[in-house]
């Protein structure tokens, strides 16, 4: 890419420099900044102007392919020249990536980002402050703990409640089980030596349960396993048709765990289940924990984009009263990642995961009020991803933020009346928000091949499984749209996670068309015939 290359003889250029091995003319200081200024620029413009002539989401570029040109670098010959990395990063990244941007790409939770935002992830780089202590980020420490406690007064979560951000969903939640775990302890522990019979941790810890409904994410599981429960500790709550936890099942549990001398330590309420993105009633979820004196945890990785919703917030309506949240804001809040957080109702409870080091954060730091995140986190150096949101929010404002999510909600809500009409399609659920999931079941169509066959709809499961897997899969390889799949009810299905308020319904009825082409020729093909003959990938 001849654009990238500066003339050589310019000493600020990025191209080849004297004593390119020079490790210290790499090094970002004052008297480089003229030369990150233009590095910056070169990869900021190779960016953009990849993004705007990009036509697909994937070029359907497969591993084998691909892995040859990434082992074909020598990492031990360095280029020396920005410019010459990056053309060969264009070659062995960018011309393949997975374009979130574009319209046709449905697959799964991952959002087209606000340019604020990346104006905050340009700036957090290069400055690299780290967000454990004060002594190393100083103002960024104040920004997180603002926007925590924005993010606690929007979710409803009272004066006392604090948080931190973190890497992802999967962290938080990770997080707040650690916390609803050891508070479970305390709690125990402590009963039982009123009673003359005193439990002490190890003793305790094979007893938890955490209550989380059939389609919560699989990473409250994890957490359990990570902290030391196992993954039999988490029970699935049964859902209803709509893949909403049953309450009536949930206080079945809550039942059974206390006659059976289990403790729950956790109900897990997920706010956008990331299959279906339905959400548990939290007000009666929340009722049942009130009565059982039990934690709730409020997974709203997904929904927590309706907390800037000028339309939906009453969705999110008994999240105040959890006694944690997750959010991700790299999700519905149009963040690149990372960017989630998680947030208690009780800020003294962040205090299971504070550990004093004596070189870093010393307790009398803490006793002279110093802010050190690190008390609170269960990361030590950490990235200061608050300020893209800080940036957004600056720039944009929260309704910006909460119109383009309702954008996308709306869309799906106009998909699922599309859905629902056609005949070659069945959906499983009334979207929520912005999820579809559903099954290409031939009925009528139009463009069937082979009139001879017998009908779609008449084909046995494991053909139609097949179907519904290579349509995806021919998808993904033509780099026409990427969409997600996944099994329900132990049949496989298709479904779209939209997130990109410029899809429309068109993009959405093009693609529509495209898997059912797929499908409708795999039907006709001989492969179908033979049920285990593996499958080529479509070039
Ligand atoms: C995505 C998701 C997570 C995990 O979040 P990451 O940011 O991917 O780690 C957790 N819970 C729900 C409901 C999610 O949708």
């Amino acid at each position: 890419m001849s654009f990238l290359a500066h003339p050589a003889e310019d000493p600020s250029s990025s191209g080849p420099i004297p004593g390119a091995a020079d490790g210290r003319a790499h090094l970002f200081n004052d008297r480089t900044a003229e030369r990150y200024r233009r590095s910056l620029a070169d990869g900021v413009g190779l960016v953009a102007s990849t993004v705007a002539r990009t036509t697909r989401p994937f070029t359907g570029v497969t591993p084998a392919e691909l892995a040859p040109e990434i082992s074909g670098v020598d990492l031990d010959r360095p280029l020396g020249d920005p410019a010459a990395a990056l053309d060969e990063l264009e070659r062995v990244y960018l011309k393949d990536a997975v374009y979130f941007h574009h319209p046709r790409y449905l697959a799964h939770l991952n959002c087209p980002v606000v340019i604020p935002a990346l104006l905050g992830e340009a700036v957090l780089s290069a400055v690299n402050s780290s967000l454990d202590t004060w002594d190393q980020s100083a103002g960024g420490t104040l920004i997180e703990r603002r926007l925590i406690d924005w993010t606690a007064a929007r979710l409803g979560l009272g004066d006392a409640a604090d948080g931190v951000f973190t890497s992802g969903g999967t962290q938080s939640n990770l997080h707040a089980m650690l916390l609803a775990r050891d508070e479970a302890c305390k709690l125990v522990e402590k009963e039982t030596a009123a009673a003359g019979a005193p439990l002490t941790k190890p003793r305790i810890l094979p007893r938890l349960r955490i209550l989380a409904s059939q389609a919560s994410h699989f990473s409250i599981a994890k957490a359990a396993a990570v902290l030391g429960l196992g993954y039999e500790a988490v029970i699935a709550v049964p859902c209803d048709q709509d893949r909403r936890m049953r309450t009536v099942a949930l206080a079945r549990e809550l039942d059974r765990c206390r006659r059976e001398g289990l403790v729950v330590m956790a109900v897990v309420a997920t706010a956008g289940t990331t299959d279906f993105g339905s959400i548990d009633p939290v007000p009666e979820i929340a009722d049942l924990c009130e009565r059982a004196g039990v934690w709730l945890h409020v997974d709203a990785a997904y929904g927590c984009g309706l907390l800037v919703s000028p339309r939906r917030r009453h969705l999110l309506d008994g999240i105040e009263r959890a006694d944690s949240v997750t959010v991700d804001y790299h999700k519905s809040f149009f963040q690149p990642v990372s960017s989630s957080a998680v947030l208690v109702r009780d800020r003294t409870t962040l205090g299971h995961a504070t550990y004093h080091a004596d070189y870093l954060n010393p307790a009398r730091s803490a006793e002279r009020l110093i802010p050190n995140q690190v008390d609170k986190s269960l990361q030590t150096t950490r990235r200061f991803d608050a300020l893209k949101l800080w940036l957004t929010l600056r720039v944009m404002g929260a309704d910006a933020i909460g119109e383009l999510f309702d954008e996308v909600v709306d869309r799906a809500a106009e998909a699922w009346r599309l859905l629902d009409a056609d005949p070659r399609y069945e959906v499983v659920t009334r979207p929520q928000l912005s999820t579809l999931v559903f099954r290409y079941t031939g009925g009528p169509s139009a463009a069937r091949p082979d009139p001879g066959r017998p009908a779609p709809g008449l084909l046995d499961p494991g053909l139609l499984d097949r179907a519904n897997l290579h349509a995806r899969e021919a998808l993904a390889a033509s780099g026409e749209a990427v969409v997600a799949g996944t099994v329900v009810d132990g049949a496989h299905h298709l479904k779209f996670t939209l997130l990109n308020p410029e899809t429309s319904l068109h993009d959405i009825a093009h693609v529509l068309d495209l898997l059912a082409g797929h499908a409708e020729r795999y039907l006709s093909s001989s492969e179908a015939a033979v049920p285990e003959f593996p499958r080529a990938r479509a070039s």
